[in-house]
């Protein structure tokens, strides 16, 4: 009984729609949401599946299956990226449609939330094959897309190309160039200057004004980083350029640490030639999963969900923990992080930097006037700062976590949205 009964604990656990819904009903319950309110801003307002053929290098024919969910549109088009990854599934696609909400809120920039997935392994299909299952799965969601109603990005294993493809997809079906489509886009078809950056560089503005209270200066600052992609590689580059000490990135294959802090620029190199962060001669290679609980002042998993969990959260040792990624602590884990003292960064405002230059993005597109790069930096660092105030100062308020309150802050302003627009029926 109790072997049977143990997964479908964990599998609660690790449900990323279910890790949303919990957190959403705690907060809700807290800002005292009607019934009826509730109901509407638990479930996603659209969900499209979509089955389609592509044609491999090979001849063969596969059947591709993705999804597009707008979870909801009350503050403006919905916003989110796209994934490609073999586990995608529209539980998880739910999830992240809800967390761009709530992120799009916290922020407070006019979007709703979106999120889109497709289920293949972009490590075993071609650059040719790729772009037929981005054009085709564009064509399949082209009619709810669009500037007003739901603009993707690049999210894990899409790229500014992905986004290029997209947008060439988009404008061909519309007879006309629509760059604001799309965010994340290649410079040269209306992407914004800082873009590439924005997400690390969001993680790392927030994680300097959580050091203000631990009387943290970079110098004194060892930071263990999982993930070396967008989000990791460039918080990296960006916190080792202010005298962080790197002392560990932990990526899906190996873990290399340097108590000293890694030098990140070579480590890229070694990753480019030889394919893998392992083996970096300046480093010692150490066990993936041990590395998140290795000895450090910040920790920022910055790869894909579930990652501290009911196992190991009692064994974090970081101060600050600042989510790179979307939803790395399950909610059983939170608990153990708040007895922990561990001061929370929660990904919905932790990695808003992305979406905050997104918005810039769809800004200078729809204006046709483009900003220079430190316009576009300053303006990031202003609404991250601004946020990171609002959340403690809500958290203070109300006595609750950093995480808790973030989630408060942000349904009450969707919710305000939808008391205002009142119900068209
Ligand atoms: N995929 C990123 C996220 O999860 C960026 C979304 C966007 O820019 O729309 O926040």
């Amino acid at each position: 009984m109790l072997l049977e009964a143990t997964p479908s604990v964990v599998d609660q656990e690790i449900n990323p729609w279910q890790s949303a819904a919990h957190r959403f009903d705690e907060a809700a319950l807290l800002l005292r949401l009607d019934d009826g309110m509730c109901k509407v801003l638990r479930m996603p307002s659209m969900e499209l599946t979509v089955n389609f053929p592509v044609t491999l290098d090979d001849g063969r024919i596969e059947l591709f299956t993705g999804y597009r969910v707008q979870h909801s549109i009350a503050r403006g088009p919905a916003k989110g990226g796209i994934r490609f990854a073999p586990d995608v599934s529209l539980d998880e696609v739910r999830a992240l449609a809800a967390w761009m909400t709530w992120k799009c809120a916290v922020v407070n920039i006019p979007f709703g939330g979106g999120k889109g997935g497709v289920i293949c392994e972009p490590q075993l299909l071609s650059e040719s094959e790729l772009e037929r299952i981005t054009r085709r799965y564009t064509a399949e969601i082209s009619e709810f897309i669009g500037p007003e109603r739901d603009v993707p990005a690049p999210d894990v294993n899409t790229n500014e190309q992905t986004m290029a493809w997209i947008m060439d997809t988009y404008s061909m079906h519309n007879r006309h160039t629509v760059t604001a489509v799309v965010t994340g886009k290649p410079l040269e078809l209306g992407g914004s200057l800082g873009r590439p950056e924005a997400t690390g560089r969001g993680c790392m503005i927030v994680t300097m004004e959580a050091m203000k209270r631990f009387r943290l200066t970079p110098e004194n600052t060892r930071v263990i980083i999982q993930g070396f992609g967008n989000v990791g590689g460039m918080a990296a580059r960006l916190m080792t350029r202010k005298g962080f000490k790197i002392t560990c990135i932990i990526e899906y294959d190996a873990a290399v640490y340097n108590p000293h802090g890694l030098d990140i620029e070579s480590l890229m190199a070694h990753r480019s030639e030889t394919g893998s962060i392992k083996g970096f001669p300046e480093a010692e290679d150490v066990d993936r999963f041990d590395a998140l609980l290795m000895d450090c002042d910040v920790l920022i998993p910055a790869a894909r969900e579930n990652v501290i969990t009911s196992a190991n959260a009692d064994r974090i040792k970081a101060k600050i923990l600042c989510e790179g990624a979307n939803g790395p602590t399950t909610f059983v884990a939170d608990s153990v992080l708040a007895e922990k003292r561990v001061f929370v960064i929660p990904d919905i405002l932790a990695n808003a930097g992305g979406v905050t230059v997104s918005y810039f993005e769809w800004v200078q597109d729809r204006q046709g006037y483009f900003w220079n790069e430190a316009q576009v930096n300053e303006r990031l660092e202003e609404i991250m700062v601004t946020s990171f105030n609002d959340v403690i100062a809500f958290a203070a308020k109300h006595a609750v976590n950093n995480r808790t309150a973030a989630y408060m802050l942000a349904l009450d302003r969707v919710a305000n949205a939808i008391r205002r627009r009142g119900l068209y029926a």
